[in-house]
């Protein structure tokens, strides 16, 4: 019989949140290093640049991968001949360990979770509770994966009920253009197969804590039907020419995993979880001789990256940027950003939007001004602010023809594509819309040199600050004719790895 102690799940589970926020598994630092090397779109190799620098930086600081630092989700197997000698449930333990990671004042990571999530959405400050699976197992260990998932790349699972003769492969070709890149691409696919609703989506996650070995598998050769799966529809997602960020490119999936189970006759359940550039998991066993070690990673599993700043990388001037300017620029142009810049993300769009209907003056001014979709991670130390990432445009855009109408805003900044009503808002008032690279967060905020909160406090990390930049790098996405690169750069990626066979896989 082997006795688990309290407080070494508790230390456990915190010291792994801490460890993964800044620690990128070291598959897939690798993977994205030869998905770098490997990539021939300049835009796409760049952001993937930006990945791997922005992953080392964090490695070094000690600081969170992305703004976004998560939701935790844990897997948690209990042998049978465990005792515990505790006096909180397993449960309130895995918590207890969340808040203790946290709120780490050396790392304090983003309080992301909303308690009444149809009602009040109040932050519960301390990013508890953890989703907890548990599994009761022979033996006489614990052994658990704890994760901490985006809500970008979670927002982007899909499920469905096939019919028996459906193709698992043709409903997830269909699925993947339809999530668009805000699940920040490149990353992986966990895909689920059998069993029943909720089964699938908890195989599809389960299928993303598995280390990236795509290549391996090329080798070895499928042994069943799931790694043939995981063959046919790494290269046939590849060839779909998504890329980094979806910017267009030779790698959207670095890797895809499958699990299945067992199925009733009549279904065929399927679920697909993506994960994104922050991809964060850790594993450890509990023994009974005291809290899990981890090991960190050697600054020297990450390859040697520079950034070239081509010739055509243009420096705007925020503060004194024209309508006229603005209309010179093209899509997937690099800009290096100067100046002020508002920030704003759903609540504060919300808000201002009700404020406008109701014909309220705004607390700020946004005549002329660039708005960047964020909520970033409370500075810690000399910081003026924390990891500071773009967050997902397309929820910005039922509020963007209000924006752009009623406000005079000029142009807006975020992470990966927008839908058509927000393009068709920016064309017809020649605006614009730039995105800066999803899961380059500790990159972006070293960049911001002053943050100051100018409106809406109480919203937290979405209240609206004023930041003043130096050379921040953002992609032109939409231009003022409401071209998309988003759309544009698939295609011709697309169309060029088919002309050209280029190896994808
Ligand atoms: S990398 Fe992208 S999807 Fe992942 S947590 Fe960060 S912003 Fe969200």
């Amino acid at each position: 019989m082997t006795v688990i102690r309290q407080d070494d799940l508790i230390q456990s589970v915190a010291d792994s949140l801490q460890y993964i926020s800044y620690y990128h598994p070291v598959d897939f630092i690798k993977a994205v290093g030869e998905a770098y090397e490997r990539e021939q779109n300049p835009a796409a190799k760049d952001a993937m640049a930006q990945i791997l620098i922005n992953s080392r930086m964090c490695a070094e600081g000690h600081r969170p991968i992305c703004q976004d630092t998560g939701i935790v989700t844990v897997f948690i197997q209990v042998g049978m001949n465990v005792q515990w000698d505790a006096d909180m449930s397993v449960s309130d333990m895995i918590n207890e360990g969340v808040r203790r990671a946290y709120n780490l004042p050396d790392n304090v990571l983003r309080a992301s979770i909303l308690a009444d999530p149809d009602g009040a959405r109040s932050n519960t400050k301390d990013n508890t509770p953890a989703v907890i699976h548990f599994e009761i197992v022979p033996g006489d260990k614990v052994d658990v994966h704890v994760a901490a998932k985006g809500g970008g790349s979670e927002a982007k699972s899909k499920f469905a009920m096939l019919n028996p003769s459906d193709s698992v492969v043709e409903w997830v070709l269909k699925m993947v253009p339809t999530m668009g890149a805000g699940w920040c691409p490149p990353g992986m696919l966990g895909i689920g197969i059998g069993g029943t609703a909720e089964k699938a989506m908890l195989l599809a996650k389960e299928a993303l804590l598995d280390p990236i070995d795509i290549h391996d598998l090329q080798k070895r050769g499928a042994g069943n039907r799931a790694e043939e799966l995981r063959l046919e529809l790494h290269e046939k997602i590849n060839k779909l020419g998504i890329g980094a960020q979806g910017l267009g490119g030779l790698t959207t999936v670095l890797d895809v995993k499958v699990k299945d189970y067992p199925s009733h006759a009549a279904n065929k359940a399927v679920a697909i979880i993506p994960n994104c550039a922050a991809t964060r998991h850790a594993h450890f066993t509990l023994d009974g001789s005291g809290p899990a070690a981890l090991t960190p990673p050697s600054l020297e599993d990450w390859p040697e990256v520079t950034r070239e700043a081509g010739g055509d990388v243009k420096r705007v001037n925020l503060d004194t940027v024209t309508a006229e300017e603005i209309k010179t620029w093209k899509p997937g142009d690099t800009l290096l950003l100067n100046g002020k810049m508002l920030t704003g993300r759903d609540a504060a769009h919300k808000k201002m939007t009700d404020m406008l209907a109701k014909g309220e003056t705004l607390p700020v001014d946004l005549k002329g001004r660039f708005i960047y979709y964020v909520g970033p991670v409370d500075p810690v130390r000399e910081e003026v602010v924390g990891p500071a990432g773009p967050t997902t445009a397309t929820r910005m855009d039922k509020f963007t023809r209000t924006m752009l109408a009623e406000t005079g805003l000029m142009g807006m900044i975020g992470k990966s594509e927008r839908g058509d009503i927000a393009i068709e808002a920016i064309k017809e008032f020649e605006a614009v819309y730039l995105m800066a690279t999803g899961g380059a967060a500790y990159l972006v905020a070293q960049a911001i040199k002053k943050a100051e909160v100018v409106a809406f406090p109480e919203l937290g990390m979405e209240a609206i600050y004023e930041f003043t930049v130096e050379d921040m790098p953002v992609t032109v996405a939409v231009d003022t004719q409401g071209e998309s690169v988003h759309k544009t750069g698939p295609q011709f990626w697309a169309a060029k790895i088919e002309a050209e066979k280029i190896n994808v896989a």
